[in-house]
């Protein structure tokens, strides 16, 4: 069987039902997207705004694209026509930006807050506090193109498995916690989006529902 193949069925074998495979395409060939679309992947993510705008047009319509990485807002616009799902609001700004976009492009576009909670300083993401100020917001209450889905996290990169167990075990309580105070009538806040190719089975344990993975599925970049 081709590698990709076998490493597709893997992956998915150890997904309970309810985990959506996202798979990491940035800096990967078209012919590797079109591989893997043809190996029924739909959800794609990318970290680099130019590269999903240049190979979103060379690809089937139904894909879903992802922005994993960080956004800037001054390129939000260019996503904004066609992304599935933001997974790295890191600012209120930003997400303002975001539901400017999407009224002009007569939508709603999904987003999720991405949560720091790495040990090692990160340049990106909110803290729980900086997250809460912004729900309580009213610049937040106002927007009406964009809904917050859910929250994205990435781990401390390490081999002790049990900091990264602490890290996924945090933001899936923070998770239940905006759940009950912020979203309790709101069905669309169910994406926890943690994991990655060499933690994803940890993530799964503490109750992801998104990996993001791409070196497990196409190998080193
Ligand atoms: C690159 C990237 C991934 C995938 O990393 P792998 O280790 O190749 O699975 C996941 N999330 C984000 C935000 C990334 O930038």
């Amino acid at each position: 069987m081709e590698i990709l193949a076998e490493h597709i069925i893997n992956i998915q074998r150890e997904m309970p039902p309810n985990v959506t495979l996202v798979a990491v395409t940035k800096t990967r060939p078209i012919e590797l997207l079109e591989e893997a679309y043809s190996l029924g992947l739909r959800n794609f993510g990318e970290n680099r705004v130019q590269e999903m705008v240049d190979k979103q047009p060379l690809l089937p319509a139904d894909i879903k694209w992802h922005q994993i990485g960080h956004l800037q807002t001054n390129k939000v616009k260019f996503i904004a026509p066609f992304v599935h799902l933001i997974h790295s609001i890191d600012s209120l700004k930003l997400l303002m930006e975001v539901d400017r976009q999407a009224l002009k492009n007569d939508r709603i576009i999904d987003c999720l807050l991405q949560i720091y909670i790495a040990r090692e300083e990160s340049k990106f993401g909110l803290d729980e506090e900086e997250a809460i100020l912004m729900l309580q917001s009213d610049e937040f209450r106002e927007m009406k193109n964009i809904r917050i889905c859910g929250l994205m996290g990435m781990a401390t990169y390490t081999d002790d498995d049990e900091t990264v167990r602490r890290e996924f075990a945090s933001l899936k309580s923070f998770f239940d916690r905006l759940k009950s105070d912020y979203f309790t009538e709101k069905d669309y806040f169910t994406h926890l989006s943690m994991g990655m190719s060499g933690d994803y089975h940890i993530a799964i344990e503490q109750g992801s529902t998104m990996v993001r993975i791409g070196t497990a599925l196409f190998g080193e970049r």
